[in-house]
């Protein structure tokens, strides 16, 4: 067994002076309980595997690996290569160059969230986004919360707590991360008054409901990343809501995505946008902030006045109010299709229009620096509940490593990770959503990881 009295004691360490720069970088308390927990695992090591006791530097050396283990951060910067634009996994909207300025600027300093600087007394933090999804949208208000995911249950639980809520069989559908429609509509309080099958609903299955039940609200939810084909119907949104008026009962259209702009525009399926919601009549509409209005996280309700007022005043808008961040991102973001600059500089927007001759472009410069792979043509999909089965044509970058599980992992685990996908034991790898100041870090990278691979 080795001498356990070899061991240099904490106090021996501390005079040691490569110690006191560990300590100096990462502060005493935090250094010293990295220091016990290698001195334990030296003196385990020792008897139970009869390991020999470690000198000093090495003690050292690995105190300095626990404490950078222990401070990495879980949530890191990575590239996508991945060609789906809206990735859930991947944080879905990247935001804009203004709007991460808003952001910066807001964060660093107080600011006027809660205060009124005409009267200098208190002001509402709702006002901040509120006049411009008015001016964008032509909705009498708005108001932002977290995420759309709570922008529903607060319309529910602020309009319809234990009233019927006329939802169609269609529309009961699971968005993926466990958002479940009719399980947030449970949550509120709400009591779902369901009508229509699985594949088709009415106009008279609306209007027999609105005639004879006692219905507090219409909901409509759109169907995001699920799409029913065949023997399938379901009436347009402005005969429900001519319906639904002539009950006197409000529409609510949880729109998911959110467009603001029409991705029929470019090669895609029609995506409903926010404008036809409001030009439907609906009462209320909302959507996330970070799908393809292309902003940061969010859920934004937009329409009339008389319900927005209910809503704001709702105990459940003080847990789900967004901060400081969220509205400064939200604004900035809003401002670029007010500007019509949207699509050259919203991310998401952007990679949409790319001309397919761009892509191509990088693909082949990609090809030609590593000096190996092959370009062909391939698709990029849209993502975060938009738009489901629509495929954008691409140009990929295939790579034919060995072992390609192996080669994705090594991608994983470079810096930044860089996230691909297999197809045919092909790596692929697409330039429509590799963000134009991260190309020369995955290049970068890319080499380092086929130099990897071949040893
Ligand atoms: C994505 C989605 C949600 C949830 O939005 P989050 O912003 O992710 O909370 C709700 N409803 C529909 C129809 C969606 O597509």
């Amino acid at each position: 067994m080795p001498d356990l009295s070899k061991l240099p004691s904490v106090d021996q360490l501390l005079q040691n002076p490569k110690l006191k720069d560990v300590i100096h970088s990462f502060g005493r308390p935090l250094s010293l309980k990295a220091l016990r927990d290698v001195l334990d695992n030296c003196r385990y090591e020792a008897i139970q595997h009869k390991q020999p006791i470690p000198e000093q530097p090495e003690i050292i050396r690995r105190t300095k690996n626990l404490l950078n283990e222990w401070l990495s951060p879980t949530l890191t910067p990575v590239i996508n290569a991945t060609g789906v634009i809206l990735h859930t996994n991947l944080g879905r909207a990247p935001l804009s160059l203004e709007t991460r300025a808003a952001i910066s600027g807001i964060s660093a300093g107080y600011n006027n969230l809660e205060f009124d600087l005409q009267t200098g007394k208190r002001g509402k933090r709702s006002i901040h986004a509120s006049r411009l999804l008015s001016t964008l949208t032509g909705a009498e208000g708005g108001f932002v919360v977290n995420n759309n995911a709570g922008a529903v249950l607060l319309i529910l639980s602020a309009l319809a707590k234990e009233k019927n809520v006329l939802i169609s069989r269609t529309q009961l559908v699971e968005i993926g991360g466990g958002f479940r429609i009719p399980d947030v509509m449970r949550q509120s309080g709400a009591n779902l008054f369901e009508i229509g099958t699985t594949n088709r609903v009415h106009l008279y299955d609306y209007e027999n409901a609105l005639k004879n039940e006692d219905i507090a609200l219409v909901l409509i939810a759109h169907h995001s990343n699920f799409k029913l084909i065949g023997f399938h119907s379901e009436p347009e949104l402005p005969e429900i809501v001519e319906t639904a008026h002539k009950y006197g009962v409000p529409v609510v259209h949880d729109l998911g995505s959110g467009a603001l702009l029409d991705t029929a525009n470019y090669g895609l399926a029609h995506e409903p946008t926010v404008f036809e919601s409001m030009d439907a009549g609906c009462d209320l509409v909302s959507f996330s902030g970070d799908k393809l209005m292309g902003g940061p996280q969010a859920g934004i309700i937009i329409g009339k006045e008389s319900l927005l007022k209910s809503i704001r005043v709702h105990p459940l808008a003080r847990a789900l109010r967004p901060d400081k961040v969220t509205l400064a991102g939200i604004t900035a973001t809003i401002t670029h299709y007010l500007k019509n600059e949207a699509e050259s500089k919203i991310p998401v927007w952007f990679m949409i229009s790319r001309p397919i001759e761009s892509i191509e472009e990088r693909a082949n410069n990609w090809r030609e620096y590593l000096g190996e792979g092959k370009v062909l043509e391939g698709r990029s999909t849209v993502g975060g509940g938009s738009l489901p089965t629509e495929e954008m044509p691409s140009f990929l970058l295939a790579l034919s490593p060995k072992k390609p599980d192996a080669f994705l992992k090594i991608l994983r685990q470079a810096n930044p990770p860089i996230i691909a996908r297999i197809e045919n034991e092909r790596v692929l790898f697409d330039p429509r959503t590799v963000l134009p100041d991260q190309e020369a870090a995955f290049l970068r990278q890319l080499l380092i990881a086929l130099e990897e691979e071949e040893s």
